[in-house]
């Protein structure tokens, strides 16, 4: 069994605040070594069950935050930012995914809730008129490609919209948010091991459903600024729905998906401006 693992850092064990997961930032080295014992701790749980290939997927900031020289040596990685399917890069072809230090969608109370950029540029984004979080719009691209979910780590929204969304999916909730930069964190020790135990049930069980919504699939993403949506306007069938939101609809998920990094990647070169 081939385990897929995609590895993003607000949902790691302890991390509650900028501090800890923005690089050059007082905390972030620490945060760096939990963040890559999170991923261990679950691939270390799937092994257990049998699994016996490991793809780790960085998926957090400018992607190059594991700790290489501490990483399980059963495990690959994926390190660095410029690669098309982003959080998903390398998925296809594997059996199960796993979603490692995941976090809420923007606009809710989890912790350090985003949706792919700072609430300062993206406020919200929705798949067929339905909030949508990193994780569902991830889940949904290996779905369709018949790969479930069978892993979530993260706080307790993270956990909980898994739980509501992936049939099946095993969840391991390391802290639960008091707010966006506050929560009630489990220690190193009791987490890694709701990790390991979570990720062995995951890799255990058998006839798990990816999650497939139907087509067409439409994208909307709201902005903080008008000048984020009119920075944007570059892709055949996006269309401006009003000052700071735009829109685009496809058949086919991989399209729409890839046309969402696109914007993503555009909306940062906005000049910072509030
Ligand atoms: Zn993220």
């Amino acid at each position: 069994m081939k385990i897929y693992i995609s590895a993003d850092m607000e949902g790691v064990t302890g991390v509650t605040h900028p501090q800890d997961v923005i690089p050059g930032r007082s905390q972030y080295e620490r945060f760096r070594g939990l963040l890559t014992a999170d991923v261990n701790a679950a691939i270390e749980g799937a092994a257990q069950a049998g699994a016996a290939e490991f793809l780790v997927n960085e998926a957090h900031d400018g992607m190059r935050n594991i700790l290489l020289e501490d990483l399980d040596p059963r495990a690959e990685v994926i390190v660095g930012q410029r690669k098309p399917l982003s959080m998903m890069q390398g998925f296809e072809g594997s059996d199960l995914i796993f979603f490692v230090g995941y976090h809420a969608r923007a606009g809710t109370e989890g912790v350090l809730s985003h949706t792919f950029e700072s609430p300062t540029v993206v406020t919200g984004a929705w798949l067929n008129g339905e909030p949508c979080s990193e994780a569902r719009m991830n889940a949904t691209l290996a779905g369709l490609k018949g790969i479930p979910v069978g892993l979530v780590t993260g706080d307790d929204l993270a956990c909980a919209e898994a739980e509501a969304l992936y049939a099946g999916v095993q969840t391991a909730r390391v802290k639960t948010a008091i707010d966006r930069y506050t929560a009630r964190c489990l220690s190193r020790q009791a987490a890694h091991e709701r990790i390991r135990e979570a990720a062995l049930r995951a890799a255990g069980k058998e006839n798990l459903s990816p999650y497939a919504p139907e087509p067409p699939y439409s994208f909307t993403i709201e902005f903080a600024t008008a000048s984020s949506a009119a920075s944007v306007l570059f892709f055949q069938g996006l269309e401006r729905v009003d000052d700071r939101s735009v829109s685009w609809t496809h058949e086919d998920y991989e399209t729409a998906f890839k046309m969402f990094i696109g914007v993503m990647r555009l909306s940062r070169s906005d000049p910072d401006y509030g």
